[in-house]
């Protein structure tokens, strides 16, 4: 399985690492030709506005679009943000996909980064220790948009729609590769079924 790591900016090594470990072919993403032949892509964490900027920059956001819109990705953080309709604000540019709205900087300068265990259900009972890091939220979802993990208090950290799937903390900084190996299963559980309806 080849799966791209968008490696414009932030934290893409980490991701490549654990796709590795996980027994996949992780491609840096740099431009519209990187993503040829990708089963999946991760936009990692990192600074949106930079993200979207040097993406706009590189003529990736038409091809990324196109990419997302029928294969799956997943964005972590900053990669949420991105793939998001609705952040509040048109000053950047968004992949705009996912039917979610999202609060950049949700946790103010208080507790802007902090850890916490979160209770991820479709990763089995045991928690998922999640690292949050000056991280967005998912303030509204729309129809078709599965709720994955919310904070003791309900606040959303993580959402899947259809082949999409975003997290507002970064599961590649930590030992724990449940999040990266869900990913690469949904794939192959993609594959196969539309394997079986060609
Ligand atoms: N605060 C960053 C942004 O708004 C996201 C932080 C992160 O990806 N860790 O893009």
């Amino acid at each position: 399985m080849k799966i791209g790591v968008l490696a414009l900016q932030g934290a893409f090594v980490e991701h490549e690492k654990i796709l590795n470990a996980l027994g996949a072919e992780a491609v840096q993403v740099r431009l519209p030709t990187d993503l040829e032949g990708l089963d999946g892509l991760i936009i990692p964490g990192g600074e949106s506005t930079t993200i979207g900027q040097l993406a706009a920059t590189f003529g990736l956001i038409e091809p990324l679009r196109a990419f997302a819109r029928s294969k799956p990705t997943w964005g972590t953080c900053a990669g949420m943000i991105f793939l998001a309709k609705d952040i509040g604000s048109d000053r950047q540019p968004l992949l705009g996909l996912m039917d979610v709205t999202v609060n950049r900087n949700a946790f103010g300068r208080q507790i802007d980064s902090f850890e916490t265990d979160l209770d991820v259900p479709k990763l089995g009972d045991a928690p998922f220790h999640a690292v949050f890091i000056r991280a967005p939220l998912v303030t509204a979802t729309g129809e078709g948009v599965e709720t994955l993990a919310s904070l003791p208090d309900g606040r959303i950290v993580a959402v899947e729609q259809g082949h999409l799937l975003a997290t507002a903390f970064h599961p590649e900084l930590t030992s724990d590769h449940r999040f990266h190996a869900y990913f690469l299963a949904q794939i192959r559980a993609g594959q196969k079924s539309s394997a079986g309806s060609a």
